[in-house]
């Protein structure tokens, strides 16, 4: 081996690679719940190209008439739930007597784990209501663990300026130090709220063999060097060592999101994701004779 060679590869490993962008996904309108009008970033068909993660939702309207149905009673079992509330309100209940509300900056991280009903309903009546909701998968030895919340408002989010012109939100993951409130998590995740100036750069570490996808939802950038994509696309990346990002003429704030993969077979219908068909089966046949909630109390680790 020549002496260049030598010294490339031996150096090599002190160089980060960049991910290069795998592909972008457009999100498309869906009528979900009792009828909410909202555009679905991922889901079903996109199994297992985002693994852990299901599905993103993206709901954001001026119409009340878009939301105020709302998502009423409705089961969930092997996996959890991720509410983001950029603006509005959302007011839950569910099956072991918890209920709430979340507000503007506030993200409610559930994991229904063997089983949980409830009711998730926007209440804003003007202005604005925008929010997301993902779905992490549990898994195998995790999907029937005991129900748990995790209930993280505005204030509890470490918000990070890394550098000139780029602010973000830490909800889960450590950034400059920082760690985000949601912590423990079963998929070891990462979930920032990235807001970027006109034309700034933001260079950020990810782990290797990590999924890592950001959403747009303001503005513009660029994930590819002369390629512009705006809001409401996924760009999902290959894998890598860190992410490079820059913002159009107007800006741009997105989800950057990543977490560890799964790797396991994947039987999914409605809002129950288990591995195999008989576990769906099983499922529905307990929500008909009425043994589908394993647990009655609520267990919240805040
Ligand atoms: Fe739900």
């Amino acid at each position: 081996m020549s002496k260049a060679k030598a010294f490339i590869l031996r150096e090599r490993r002190f160089i980060e690679v960049d991910r290069r962008v795998n592909k972008i996904l457009e999100s498309r309108p869906t009528l979900e719940g009792a009828g909410v009008r909202l555009k679905r970033a991922f889901g079903h068909p996109e199994v297992p190209q985002l693994d852990p993660f299901l599905l993103l939702d993206d709901f954001r309207s001026n119409n009340p008439s878009d939301y105020l149905a709302g998502f009423p009673w409705h089961p969930h079992r092997g996996i959890e739930t991720v509410t983001y509330i950029i603006e509005g309100v959302v007011e839950h209940g569910d099956s072991m007597g918890n209920t709430g509300k979340i507000h503007s900056g506030d993200i409610q991280w559930m994991t229904a784990g063997s089983g949980i009903i409830h009711q998730e309903m926007p209440k804003q009546i003007d202005g604005t209501m925008q929010g997301f909701q993902l779905w992490v998968n549990l898994p195998s030895a995790k999907k029937m663990i005991q129900p748990r919340y995790r209930d993280v408002t505005e204030r509890m989010i470490p918000e990070v300026k890394v550098s000139k012109g780029v602010m973000v939100k830490v909800i889960a993951g450590t950034l400059d130090g920082l760690e985000g409130p949601t912590k423990d998590l079963i998929v070891d995740s990462e979930y920032l709220d990235v807001k970027m100036d006109p034309r700034t750069e933001f260079v950020h570490s990810t782990k290797k063999g990590y999924k890592v996808f950001a959403y747009i939802f303001e503005g513009k950038g660029f994930f590819t060097p002369g390629k512009e994509t705006g809001k409401q696309n996924v760009i999902l990346f290959e894998d890598g060592e860190k992410v490079k990002i820059r913002s159009g003429e107007e800006g741009m704030r997105f989800l950057l999101i990543s977490g560890k993969p799964i790797g396991e077979p994947v039987s999914w219908h409605g809002p129950i994701v288990m591995n195999r068909q008989s576990e769906l089966i099983q499922a529905y046949q307990e929500m008909e004779e009425g043994t589908f909630l394993r647990a009655r109390k609520n267990v919240d680790d805040e």
